[in-house]
């Protein structure tokens, strides 16, 4: 442990099942991606042509006529939805978010409109896109969208997400279908899929990527798609881009982890994951009021997760109390917890450094032991859970 920075440093060591997030530091950067981003830091480079190697390695990955870097996937929906606005018109560039164009409406479907840590809608509107929101939040219909799209439309946004509503709203290829007859652009935010190819396969303009989730690169997003509107798009570092700009060391830092993404063995690391899950599943099984099961990702992704299903009446605790204590103590262990509400918790293995899933399956068996031995439920209720949730934020930084 002394050899670890965040205990050197006075920082918690936390041990992440939870997934690919922002706030636990994204993902483990691949070591290709490390040694380029240490190789090019000392180096001067001119960007723009550090960015046309990006486009090229970016376009063999994802089938995209062209393609950039920039600070994050966020930024990607930010600038690509400021492409389609502004086109390569440099004066409007610089008036953004001011928009005085004729076409500034972009559309969404209303149950596409969740936070990643930020709204969706959000960095549309930054982009001086204003959002016209199709459909309600568990139904679009055709005609939503048909009858929505006017001489206005400057684009549309489809978010692929285990956050989106995931039944009753327009597939992507409708979606396109849609939008095509009209001429408007699809951009389609996602962010934190394995397929590089599938979405402009299936026909959208724009598909974009965080170049620090399952691609393991550094903090980045990746846009790739048509030229013309990936360039509109890239142009945008001369305007709104430019408070999103990435460096020299993300640029090449993600290419390797592209190139990386390429030769990686994922079967190996499934089988491992798969084998973390088992260990886990074998720790919970047999055990009073707990209940634990292996789920497929939900957007499909090549993974499993271990669903933790909690009774509190035989296993003495609640899922949120239980992931509550998890994440306490010296080897804090930071569960998959947005469901918890439903009284279970999931398990990601896709985050764990060789030796960590046995700390993570000590940690169940000790704080399941220590609530099954207490004579009382314990059972904090709920709300304190969501009354209490933004108190540590708004005291930052003390
Ligand atoms: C993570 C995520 C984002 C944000 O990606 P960043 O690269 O962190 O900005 C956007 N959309 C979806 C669906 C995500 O999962």
């Amino acid at each position: 442990m002394s050899d670890d920075i965040r205990t050197t440093i006075g920082l918690r060591p936390v041990i992440n099942v939870s997934g690919t997030m922002t706030s636990l530091g994204a993902s483990i950067v691949v070591p290709q991606a490390i040694q380029a981003m240490e190789a090019i830091l000392p180096q001067f480079v001119e960007i723009n042509d550090l960015q046309r190697m990006a486009s090229k390695v970016i376009a063999r990955l994802t089938g995209a006529e062209a393609g950039f870097v920039t600070a994050s996937c966020s930024a990607g929906i930010s600038l690509a939805v400021a492409g389609a606005i502004t086109g390569n018109n440099l004066l409007a560039i610089e008036k953004l978010p001011d928009a005085t164009l004729e076409k500034n409406e972009v559309l969404v479907q209303m149950g596409h409109v969740v936070s990643y840590g930020a709204p969706v809608d959000q960095a549309i509107r930054l982009a001086g896109g204003k959002v016209v929101l199709i459909g309600q939040a568990t139904s679009t219909h055709r005609f939503h969208m048909e009858n929505a799209i006017t001489e206005k439309t400057a684009a549309a946004v489809y978010v692929v997400s285990h956050h989106v509503v995931d039944y009753g709203l327009l597939h992507l290829s409708e979606f396109v279908e849609i939008a095509h007859a009209k001429g408007v652009p699809v951009i389609v935010d996602a962010a934190s899929e394995y397929d590089l190819r599938l979405f402009l396969a299936q026909g959208a303009d724009i598909a974009l990527y965080s170049g620090h989730k399952f691609l393991g690169g550094p903090t980045s997003g990746i846009v790739a798609g048509k030229k013309e509107l990936v360039r509109s798009a890239f142009l945008q570092n001369m305007g709104i881009g430019r408070g999103m700009k990435v460096g020299k060391e993300s640029i090449y830092g993600v290419m390797a982890a592209l190139e990386a993404w390429e030769k990686r063995d994922h079967a190996g690391i499934r089988e491992r994951e798969t084998g973390y899950l088992k260990l886990w599943k074998e720790t919970l099984d047999g055990r009073p009021g707990v209940r634990a099961l292996i789920e497929p990702d939900p957007t499909n992704n090549p993974l499993e997760r271990l669903r933790v299903v909690v009774s509190p009446t035989e296993a003495h605790i609640t899922a949120w109390d239980l992931a509550t204590a998890l994440s306490r103590g010296d080897q804090p262990v930071i569960v998959r917890d947005h469901e918890v509400e439903h009284q279970h918790f999931y398990l990601d293995p896709c985050n764990l450094h060789p030796g960590q899933e046995k700390i993570v399956a000590a940690r169940l068996s000790e704080e399941l032991d220590r609530a099954r031995a207490s004579n009382e439920i314990i059972a904090t209720p709920l709300e304190n859970r969501s009354r209490h949730r933004f108190d540590g934020i708004l005291r930052w930084p003390d």
